[in-house]
């Protein structure tokens, strides 16, 4: 798996080149990996009235999501800072409506990365199923 993670990590560089990030000057680039192996990349896009900006996160999950998948296993994270960055509250609340074990693994470099499961980040949240 660790070999897989790095495939997955190289590919969340990648998307940095699509970044569209005028404003925050904070470029993140992500890829999703399927229960059926498909891979997914985002990257943030910025919008000059800011709050409609969409993270990284959640394109990857909405490209993967209307591609007919809704399974997922892991998703690397990977900004241009060469630091760790954690999702935000609200990618972390749309993540959990579908796999609340899917490995975030947030990469400094392709060789430095932490990874967590998605309810270790996220113990307590909303869920209208219980
Ligand atoms: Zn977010």
């Amino acid at each position: 798996m660790h070999s897989r993670y790095q495939t997955l990590i190289s590919k969340a560089i990648e998307a940095l080149q699509f970044s569209y990030a005028p404003y925050s000057n904070f470029k993140v680039g992500v890829a999703l990996i399927t229960n059926t192996e498909k891979i997914y990349t985002g990257s943030n896009i910025e919008c000059a009235s800011y709050s409609l900006t969409i993270c990284a996160e959640r394109v990857a999950y909405a490209k993967a999501i209307s591609d007919g998948e809704n399974n997922f296993k892991a998703i690397a994270i990977a900004n241009d800072k060469n630091e760790i960055s954690f999702p935000c509250g609200a990618c972390r609340q749309f993540m959990m409506e579908f796999n609340s074990d899917v490995k975030i693994i947030l990469a400094k470099s392709l060789k430095v990365y932490k990874i967590y499961e998605l309810k270790e980040l996220f113990p307590k949240n909303f869920t209208l199923n219980e």
